[in-house]
């Protein structure tokens, strides 16, 4: 099937080459025991595209965000799965961009290696929600040292990763200058700290994403754990965040494709009165919308990875990529289901396994109700509604 944006074609085919060891039997056994991809995520490591946004002085491709969507596209074009790695690669450019020198030839080499797996990122908590500001985990400075109190939740791959990207606070909301000074980033050595302050607990979801609750009761780090400028680390993960939602939108334009080939296939092959079901309008129509809104949504994604590849401000462009593909990826997986009918729940046709996954997109990073906010104070200039 053709597509309007086929960008960085040869990157796409060697992406699609490794995943097709990775079918669908492969994904339903995970699924079905609620277990980790090792194997996926280790060949994803070796051929290098983990690292293709680490610089090539400190041991990765030095690529750009546009070609790291076209990565994440295709795996979830191949029916495979980012959930369980994509975080490395943005969560990489807080230590990029803020960490010191001495810091980013420490671990950039490594994370760009695989020997130290960098995937887990703690900003939610159970009781802030959206609002990051209220965040109650805190890191008290102790000569030497910082200790952390509190709580995450939803911190994805905890028990999958060596470093943790943590957010806290360093200063109360109440005595900061403002509600988004005060938090600060810190590079967490889990190994280290499970055991000795850190606790990590599984959370059973609705998909397998290993996720997790993790408790820090005076869990020690060393000063040095600190990345950039004390009481700045909510605008340094920004940047992050907006690579995120990029990102994480080319999977979803990636699930969405695998949903119209999917039920394109179908349609033109399953016979009902004698004729195939895609023969009519009713079953076509649905399919072929979709197809045209998820190609609009794909030429945005593209766009604001390219914008962001500049290094223009992208905010807007970030989370409206983000809306336009999960909704678009969302109705290309109801339409998928229904046109297969009955077989549709089946678990071995790999639909019902999709449709749950990407559903999530649609909440994480972000919740829709969020971007439209975003875009209808900082776009629109309507008055802040909260
Ligand atoms: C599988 C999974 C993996 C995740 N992985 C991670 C991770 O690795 N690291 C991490 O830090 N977080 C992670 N998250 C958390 C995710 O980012 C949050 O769930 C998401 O941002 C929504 O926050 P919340 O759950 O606190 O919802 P809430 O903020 O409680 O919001 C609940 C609902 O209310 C709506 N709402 C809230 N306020 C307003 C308002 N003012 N106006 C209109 N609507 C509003 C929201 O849109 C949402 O629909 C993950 C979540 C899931 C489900």
């Amino acid at each position: 099937m053709t597509s309007t944006t086929p960008t960085h074609p040869e990157i796409r085919e060697s992406v699609a080459a490794l995943c097709r060891d990775f079918p669908g039997e492969y994904w339903r056994e995970k699924d079905r025991n609620d277990a980790y991809p090792t194997e996926f995520v280790t060949a994803l490591t070796e051929a290098g595209f983990l690292a293709c946004l680490i610089p090539e002085e400190y041991g990765g491709s030095g690529l750009g965000l546009s070609e790291a969507a076209a990565i994440m596209e295709e795996i979830h074009k191949s029916g495979c799965s980012g959930g369980a790695c994509h975080a490395q690669m943005y969560i990489m450019g807080a230590l990029l961009r803020h960490g010191d020198e001495e810091k980013k030839r420490r671990y950039l080499p490594e994370i760009a290696s695989g020997a130290l797996r960098l995937q887990a990122f703690g900003v939610t908590e159970p009781t802030s929600g959206t609002d990051t500001t209220r965040i109650r985990t805190t890191a008290r400075r102790d000569g030497n040292e910082w200790v952390i109190n509190g709580q995450k939740v939803w911190t994805s791959r905890a028990e999958h990763s060596d470093l943790m990207l943590l957010l806290a606070r360093t200063t109360s909301r109440e005595e900061a200058a403002k509600p988004h000074q005060g938090m600060s980033i810190f590079l967490v050595d889990m190994q280290k700290a499970k055991g000795n302050g850190l606790t990590i607990q599984k959370l059973e979801a609705m998909v397998n994403h290993a996720t997790t609750e993790i408790f820090f009761d005076d869990l020690r780090i060393p000063a040095d754990a600190l990345i950039g400028e004390e009481g700045r680390g909510f605008y340094y993960i920004l940047d992050g965040m907006n690579a995120e939602r990029i990102l994480i939108s080319a999977e979803a334009i990636g699930d969405a494709r695998w949903f119209i080939k999917k039920a394109r296939d179908y349609a033109v092959d399953r016979r009902v009165f004698d004729r195939p079901i895609g023969q009519n309008q009713g079953v076509q129509f649905p399919i072929a919308r979709c197809y045209a809104e998820t190609e609009a949504a794909a030429l945005m994604v593209q766009k604001a990875a390219e914008t962001f590849d500049a290094g223009e401000e992208v905010g807007a462009m970030a989370n409206m990529c983000k809306l336009l593909a999960s909704e678009a990826t969302w109705h290309a997986a109801d339409t998928c289901l229904q046109t297969h009918g009955g077989f549709g729940f089946a678990r071995e046709y790999d639909v019902e396994r999709k449709f749950r996954e990407t559903r999530l997109f649609q909440t994480a990073p972000i919740s829709t109700n969020l971007i439209l906010s975003y875009i209808a104070e900082h776009v629109l200039e309507m008055p802040r509604s909260f």
